[in-house]
């Protein structure tokens, strides 16, 4: 399967200079979202997932069906202020600030393995505070599957250790 036929660049968008990997043809061709989903699973069958953490807001379109593939549950990992009940939060850099993410503080049960999911790895500071926001309500991380890597940013370095699966890099 060739992803990169699916994933449409967007130049300057959302400001310019970005250019911004559109993932939507792919999630609405039946065959090349299927595929991905089993790719991205591929790796951690058999490995005892019990919960799939997906970012807001594409991760989640990824982290469900692969959540029902592995037969886990999943936790959404969302943008500062949008869950209901008692939070932990973990912070990040932006190129100008800061911004925080948040998960329920029971997210899921203490040492639960605990995959993370996304559309894309760029900086990977998005995806470090995804991990330290899991390692603090006290789950196990199994590793992280991106449908995208963009290599040119050295996002893998600001994961050291950690098992990182990727689909499609650039
Ligand atoms: P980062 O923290 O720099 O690794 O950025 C990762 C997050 O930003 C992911 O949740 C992505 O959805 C989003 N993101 C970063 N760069 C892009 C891009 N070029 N195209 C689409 N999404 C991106």
């Amino acid at each position: 399967m060739d992803f990169k036929k699916h994933i449409h660049d967007v130049h300057d968008f959302p400001k310019k200079g970005v250019v911004f990997k559109d993932i939507t043809p792919l999630l609405s061709d039946p065959k090349a979202f299927a595929a991905a989903i089993d790719r991205m699973s591929e790796p951690f069958v058999g490995s005892g997932v019990q919960i799939v953490a997906g970012i807001e807001s594409r991760g989640f379109l990824l982290a469900t069906p692969i959540a029902y593939r592995l037969g886990a549950g999943v936790a959404p990992i969302r943008k500062k202020g949008k869950l209901p009940r008692t939070v932990k939060s973990a912070s990040y850099a932006l190129e100008y600030g800061m911004d925080s993410i948040e998960a329920h503080a029971d997210a899921f049960p203490k040492n639960a393995k605990v995959l993370l999911v996304d559309d894309v790895l760029a900086t990977g500071g998005t995806a470090a505070a995804a991990i330290s926001l899991i390692e603090v309500i006290g789950g196990h991380l199994v590793g992280s599957s991106f449908l995208i890597e963009l290599g040119f940013l050295d996002g893998r370095k600001k994961l050291p250790g950690r098992k990182i699966h990727s689909l499609v890099t650039y």
